[in-house]
């Protein structure tokens, strides 16, 4: 369906709706709440500092105060139902006097005051005469370019009758297996009655996405009868070539390792495993002596990052060892120009065995994967089913190695890593020396000041923001990568401060990022794009912007970013809008080091078995980002059925959804 079918959509809504990845009805369908307001909440305004919603009657008009050009604030007086009187309060939003006024019914989403000060500052708000009738949950969607909350809301909803929503299982097959088809679920999901039917609809939508997961284990676990052809010789060899030219001892645990590659390389079937090892384990070496051991056998091997300054990098470093073991190294990637892609290609399938790095144009299909012995994927536990297969497919005896940092939790890691067998790197090579800080907006000004004398002394410190563009969250002005690098230019310098982000292009994000690495620029604006493997060496300071709107997860990556060189290095999260159970998290962050139990903990606090716990403020939290096991194990129930009766290569092949429905992780 297309976005202008849809009623209230035209040109302009179109292009806003582009910009944040929305090109169909179906798309739009699947732009999911993230939050849902309990409107049966009994709350009442209380001086306790709280997060709570509240319903109210406006007893007064909005008045606007203005106090400097860049900072005024609206308020009105309301009564609660228990005919409490107390100010609600909106920050920076004039349109507020016009939108409201006295006798109107609103739902008010916010914090109290806890100053006796008798006020109420909301963070989002409706208007009982905008919600139909009989609504208990009220879906709350993550505004973006100016498109307020009604008209999401509405047009979301439009988007959501009409669309068709493709399952890729057989029709007879889902009306067996389901109560709830795929299409109900999705619809209920935007407009659930009850906290019970979102969770049956958001169990049918995670069993849609698990569903292609257990198909690819199953692929594995039958791939390791077959019989493979590559026959490596040399892996001790090059293993102590290698020694005698690292300016480094390997640690006991990348020892390890590289013992359990070596009997999967040596063993007759092919090895499908997972190398699991905490940022700043030194997985990158193990895999480049897997790299050597595999071309000097005179095989192909193909090493592919998410990134291309990742693939640089490891490009970059490979460069160093294999000249000097006399192998060959190519980089391919997105950006490489047409002629210089041509005789990569030409190299890599001709007969001189090489190293192949670079992103997914690896896989493209005119490069011959019949003579490579080897595939590594780094930093990608998302990586698509599909493009697994597809290597599969292509060769189905390729030893294939991922290498992960993202912790999964135990109970989870079955629905990721099923099939694969897990290595271990546990010890880093250096204690790291990090100290977390939790920043409140008024000690911001002392943190820069920090940071300032740091970056005298040569630090240099990356800045990570949630949002590029300030229209991107409505709720976070001020706090995106664009507004923080005015910020900074004009607090710093402009010949200091750079800035990086997924809008750019590729070249000129890279470009940032090796002027970061290699000259006197001292501060990285960006988002997350730095989270995977960027390893800059005297980078020592993180400042993590508004921690509540990443998973702890997402932190940990972002904290392993610094230090690397072993020095003492630090983490601010500036938090501006910390509710408690954020806060909570963010605590936990502080004090903890150690990404297993990081990850556990985010499992756990955001509710594996009870997703959709409500809080005792009338909002559910975070319910689309985790898979329940009872829910896997449903999934996996139902895949056995799906076998006895169908081929399910065909089932899969149709999986339309695969691209958009890949399930959230903890990030
Ligand atoms: P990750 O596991 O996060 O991918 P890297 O492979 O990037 O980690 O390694 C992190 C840093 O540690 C790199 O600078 C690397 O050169 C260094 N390193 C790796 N192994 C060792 C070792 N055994 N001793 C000292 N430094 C090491
Ligand atoms: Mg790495």
């Amino acid at each position: 369906m297309e976005l202008k079918d849809i009623k209230g959509i035209g040109e302009k809504r179109i292009q806003i709706l582009k910009n944040k990845g929305i090109n169909s009805g179906e798309d739009l369908a699947m732009y999911f709440p993230k939050t849902y307001y309990d409107l049966n909440s009994k709350e009442t305004f209380k001086e306790d500092g709280k997060y709570k919603l509240i319903n109210c009657e406006v007893t007064g008009d909005v008045k606007l105060v203005r106090i400097k050009k860049t900072f005024n604030y609206s308020y009105a007086e309301c009564t609660d139902i228990e005919n409490n009187s107390f100010k609600a309060v909106w920050y920076n939003q004039p349109y507020i006097k016009n939108a409201i006024k006295t006798g109107d019914k609103l739902y008010l989403y916010g914090k109290n005051s806890n100053t006796k000060h008798n006020y109420f500052v909301v963070s989002s708000f409706r208007n009982h005469n905008k919600i139909q009738e009989g609504t208990n949950l009220l879906p709350v969607y993550r505004t973006f370019g100016g498109l307020g909350q009604t008209t999401l809301s509405s047009i979301i909803n439009d988007a959501v009758q009409e669309i068709e929503t493709p399952t890729y299982l057989p029709e007879f097959f889902e009306e067996k297996q389901f109560t709830l088809s795929l299409k109900k679920a999705i619809k209920t999901i935007h407009s659930p009655n009850s906290l019970e039917e979102l969770h049956s609809a958001k169990e049918r939508l995670d069993i849609e996405n698990i569903l292609p997961y257990i198909k690819i284990s199953e692929d594995l676990k039958n791939n390791k009868n077959l019989k493979k052809q590559q026959k490596y010789v040399n892996f001790d060899d090059i293993y102590n070539k290698f020694c005698d030219f690292l300016p480094y001892k390997l640690t006991d645990s990348q020892l390890e390792v590289l013992s359990d590659i070596k009997k999967d390389f040596y063993s007759s079937s092919p090895m499908n495993r997972l190398v699991q090892g905490d940022v700043g384990t030194g997985k990158t070496i193990v895999a480049l002596i897997t790299c050597a051991v595999c071309v000097k056998s005179g095989y192909n091997a193909v090493l592919i990052a998410p990134t291309e300054i990742l693939a640089k990098q490891h490009y970059q470093e490979a460069t160093n060892y294999f000249n000097q073991l006399g192998l060959n190294v190519l980089f391919l990637s997105s950006s490489t120009k047409a002629k210089e892609r041509k005789e990569i290609v030409s190299i890599f399938n001709s007969l001189e065995p090489t190293l192949l790095i670079g992103t997914h144009s690896c896989l493209s299909d005119d490069l011959d994967m019949s003579r490579t012995g080897l595939l590594i994927i780094d930093e990608q536990h998302r990586f698509g089913v599909k493009q697994r297969s597809a290597i599969l497919d292509k060769n189905s005896t390729i030893d294939f190695l991922m290498l992960s940092a993202t912790p999964i939790p135990r109970s989870m890691s079955i629905v990721y890593y099923g099939g694969l067998d897990v290595s271990l790197l546990n010890n880093p090579p250096k204690e790291k020396q990090i100290q977390t800080n939790i920043v409140s907006p008024q000690k911001e000004n002392d943190m820069w000041n920090f940071i300032e004398n740091k970056i005298q002394d040569g630090s240099k410190v990356y800045v990570v923001c949630a949002n590029i563009d300030d229209n991107d969250d409505d709720f976070y002005q001020g706090l995106s990568v664009k507004s923080m690098y005015d910020k900074l230019c004009k607090r710093f310098s402009k010949d200091i401060v750079l800035m990086a982000h997924g809008k750019q292009d590729g070249e000129t994000e890279n470009k940032t990022l090796s002027l970061f690495r290699n000259s006197d620029y001292k501060i990285l604006v960006s988002t997350t794009i730095i989270e995977v493997g960027v390893d800059v060496k005297n980078a020592d300071i993180m400042v993590i912007v508004s921690p509540e709107k990443f998973g702890l997860a997402t932190m940990h990556q972002l904290r392993g970013r610094v230090g690397r060189a072993g020095q003492q290095a630090y983490c601010f999260c500036l938090s501006q809008n910390i509710s408690e159970k954020s806060a909570d998290r963010i605590l936990f962050f502080k004090e903890n080091l150690n990404g297993f139990d990081i990850a556990e903990f985010d499992y756990k606090s955001r509710g594996s078995g009870n997703l959709l716990g409500t809080t005792q403020h009338g909002k559910t939290e975070d319910i689309f980002e985790l898979i329940s096991l009872n829910t896997f194990n449903k999934a996996k129930d139902i895949y056995e059925k799906l076998k006895e009766e169908y081929n399910t290569d065909e089932v899969f092949e149709k999986s339309l959804l695969f691209n958009k429905l890949s399930f959230k992780t903890l990030n």
